[in-house]
């Protein structure tokens, strides 16, 4: 695939500063999920899900903080995931989610479990899930408490990072395939949160 261009560290520094806000005020889903998964949040945990960035998001956090530090993988899937990285990318791992500094998570952390979805015609409708977490994450089985800022937030920080990186939106957009794909197999209609929150 072609790349226009990748994002910089001066881009992360911008999506981190617009994209803060939490899915829900209300809720605090970690401490909800914590207790179900050995006491970690289950995207807290490598043995979940291992944060995949890009290397500028990882020298910028670097620079900030000593909470990351380089994935090692400890299994055949771990292994796999890091051998499938592209080379502009790479796997970390932060002190664990008693010492999580919210102003120096990664995008990957301040989005999960959610992504841009893509229509057909290649256009953000709203947000739709990584659906192999369905039957662990809490949020996914609660989506009403997902607020509008949050939304609009990620969409805003994806925006700015399709404007520069052609790359991810068309991971995005087959992301999105791949879930119709999956749902249609389940016969099972595609769950969305709307651009307007619904
Ligand atoms: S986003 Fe899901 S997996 Fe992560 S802490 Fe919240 S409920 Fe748990
Ligand atoms: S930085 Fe915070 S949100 Fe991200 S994986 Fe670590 S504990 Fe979880």
């Amino acid at each position: 695939m072609r790349r226009i261009m990748a994002l910089k560290e001066k881009h992360f520094e911008q999506i981190h500063k617009k994209f803060g806000s939490s899915i829900s005020e209300k809720y605090d889903c970690g401490r909800i999920c914590a207790p179900l998964n050995g006491g970690e949040p289950v995207c807290c945990s490598t043995d979940n899900a291992v944060p995949v960035v890009e290397k500028s998001e990882w020298r910028l956090l670097r620079k900030k903080t000593d909470l990351w530090h380089r994935f090692k993988p400890f299994d055949a899937d771990s292994r796999k995931i890091v051998e499938e990285l592209a080379s502009s990318s790479c796997a970390i791992e932060c002190k664990g989610a008693a010492q999580c500094e919210r102003q120096h998570r990664t995008v990957a952390c301040r989005s999960f479990p959610f992504f841009p979805y893509f229509n057909k015609d290649r256009e953000i409708v709203g947000v739709s899930y990584y659906w192999i977490f369905e039957d662990r994450c809490w949020v996914i089985s609660n989506l009403k408490i997902v607020e509008q800022k949050f939304v609009d937030e990620l969409i805003e920080a994806y925006s700015l990072t399709f404007k520069h990186d052609e790359d991810e939106r068309d991971a995005f957009i087959d992301q999105s395939v791949s879930m119709r794909r999956v749902f249609s197999r389940w016969k099972r209609p595609i769950p969305i949160i709307g651009l307007d929150g619904r």
